[in-house]
């Protein structure tokens, strides 16, 4: 069975987080920063991604970015009404950007990001008069596996 066709309710599915750090760990093993995201519609997943920033020669290609690509290829559309994201770091403003473009509904996210992240730290995007749509956001989520997958990436490449 593909992730696709399976639930988060299904004892045997793998929760949506769970898929979020499979991509992170697999963009470790590409030498990208470990950062995974997934897309929840009706209950499945309809796209799930890692970074690609360096393989792609690409600054926009954040796990975020490419999960709303392909979310928006699944469901044929531009907009993600009704679907969620969980991603393993705070989004930044670019995907803070992109996230209120597609009206993603929920954002269930990692681990915080004082340095980069735009959603409880920086320009905390959502909240901005400027931001027309604003997703209900859900941050700390197994915040020390990610934290501690980010740590032991930075360390190794010192
Ligand atoms: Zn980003």
């Amino acid at each position: 069975m593909r992730n696709a066709d399976r639930k988060p309710s299904d004892p045997a599915g793998p929760d949506p987080m769970s898929v979020a750090f499979e991509e992170a760990r697999a963009a470790a093993g590409r030498g990208e920063v470990p950062v995974g995201a997934v897309i929840v519609k009706d209950g499945r997943i309809v796209a799930s991604a890692g970074n690609r920033p360096r393989e792609l020669r690409d600054p926009s290609a954040h796990a975020e970015m490419l999960a709303i690509r392909r979310a928006c290829e699944a469901v044929d559309d531009e907009r993600l009404s009704g679907c969620d994201l969980y991603v393993t770091l705070e989004p930044c403003t670019m995907c803070a950007g992109a996230i209120s473009f597609a009206r993603i509904r929920r954002v269930y996210y990692a681990a915080h990001d004082p340095k980069g992240g735009a959603v409880d730290n920086g320009v905390r995007f959502f909240g901005q008069p400027t931001c027309h749509h604003a997703p209900e956001v859900y941050g700390g989520i197994r915040e020390s596996e990610s934290a501690a997958l980010l740590k032991e990436f930075f360390e190794e490449r010192r």
